[in-house]
């Protein structure tokens, strides 16, 4: 692997689609379209069959001495004003890998780059579309009525980019030959900067439960009621959000109260109702599944506490999706040879991988987050992490190519 070439790529990507203000490359936009040229004008330089799917993947195969292909890649799509390597990083690493291969000749089985369409959602909302076409979970009609800012549908405007929204899943006919997929990704958050690691294996990406618990007591004069007498929603929310700060802690998952709305929400009422929206994850599902109930139990008891009632209504799910233990054995040594150390940490973003991973063997490498953030043009990672990141994952590579060929790695029917 050739880091220069990778970095190279990467900011040539964000000369062109990016600049002061942050990445530009929302899917299903101009600037999009262009990061994708982009990519298809380095691809254009290799021995690879580049062609887009029915949900608007585009794919680019390198085949190899054996049947079926080892899928390595990541998404060119970023949030308005986002960072330069959320997805491009995958992307350009993955080409990297396709380059470094057809100067050493035919790798043992293929290999095949995936830039997926719209993982961030940022237009219509609905994140990993592209990746969850071709996994078959994505269902057309909860996404087809979807309006962006101004108004547009989703199904009109992915037609315009020749995704017919009722025959995206066809794109599922792709892993047909998949034999295992890797991704590497920044890590969003500050876990590796704060124990001053350059790069680390993932896990899985961790379940997620989304709730709103919504509290009801009693509206009252905020001067006439004394304070034994309050049936205060805000109160009881307040009480059971530090519970919940303590069951995140306790259950080494992460817990976050987002936002907590009260009405009638003047300074001059006792609130009677207390909405609370709570998010939860963890990537392992007993831990997850106590954590649900502690934190409900913990609203339980503070509407109690405060004379008031709770009801807790779900929003949304996902299950943690755990990666393959063998790739996950290939990352951690790729890392420490790459420079790194032996971590391996659960992802709280969803990724793309999360879909392949429900299909077949996976694995993602993270690089350092410095500053610790996403989504934002401020987001970036040392030269020498994102090197080290860019090693490991092509040493994962090759002894994923070798497993597949030793027949470990099946290609799926
Ligand atoms: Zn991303």
């Amino acid at each position: 692997m050739n880091a220069d070439r990778v970095l190279n790529d990467l900011r040539e990507l964000a000369r062109l689609t990016g600049g002061p203000d942050g990445a530009r490359r929302v899917c299903w936009t101009d600037e999009w379209a262009k990061a994708r040229d982009f990519l298809r004008s380095r691809l254009d330089e290799l021995p690879v069959e580049v062609t887009a799917d029915a949900a608007g993947n585009l794919w680019a195969l390198m085949t190899g001495e054996d049947e079926g292909f080892v899928i390595v890649g990541s998404h060119t799509d970023s949030v308005p004003a986002g960072g330069w390597l959320d997805g491009a990083l995958g992307i350009f690493t993955a080409v990297e890998t396709l380059r470094s291969r057809a100067e050493t000749g035919t790798p043992p089985v293929g290999m095949r780059l995936v830039d997926w369409a719209d993982e961030e959602g940022a237009r219509f909302g609905r994140s990993l579309f592209g990746s969850s076409c071709c996994a078959g979970t994505l269902d057309p009609d909860e996404v087809r009525d979807l309006r962006d800012r101004d108004g547009e549908r989703l199904e009109d405007v992915v037609a315009r980019y020749g995704v017919d929204l009722d025959r995206a899943h066809e794109s599922g006919s792709e892993l047909r030959g998949a034999r295992a997929y890797l991704e590497a990704h920044i890590e969003q958050g500050p876990v590796l900067e704060s124990s001053g690691e350059p790069a680390a294996t993932v896990l899985g990406t961790c379940g997620v439960e989304r709730h709103a618990a919504i509290f009801t007591g009693e509206t009252a004069h905020a001067g006439a009621t004394p304070m034994n007498l309050r049936h205060d929603t805000f109160m009881a929310t307040a009480q059971a959000a530090l519970a919940i700060r303590a069951v995140g802690l306790r259950h080494e998952g992460v817990c976050t109260v987002g936002a907590a709305t009260s009405e009638p929400g003047v300074v001059t009422a006792v609130p009677g109702r207390t909405e609370m929206l709570l998010d939860q994850r963890q990537l392992d599902p007993d831990a997850l599944a106590a954590m649900l109930s502690e934190a409900r139990a913990a609203c339980e008891r503070a509407a109690a506490d405060h004379g008031c009632e709770v009801e807790l209504k779900h929003i949304w799910s996902i299950p943690p999706i755990p990666f393959d233990d063998r790739l996950i054995g290939f990352a951690r040594q790729a890392v420490q040879e790459a420079g790194g150390k032996d971590t391996a940490i659960p992802s709280g973003p969803l990724h793309d991988a999360a879909e392949m991973a429900r299909l077949m063997p996976t694995v993602m490498i993270f690089s350092s987050s410095s500053p610790p953030v996403s989504h934002t043009k401020e987001e970036d990672t040392p030269e020498a992490d994102l090197r080290v990141a860019i090693d490991a994952y092509g040493r994962t590579l090759d002894a994923t190519l070798e497993l597949a060929a030793s027949g470990g790695l099946p290609p799926r029917e």
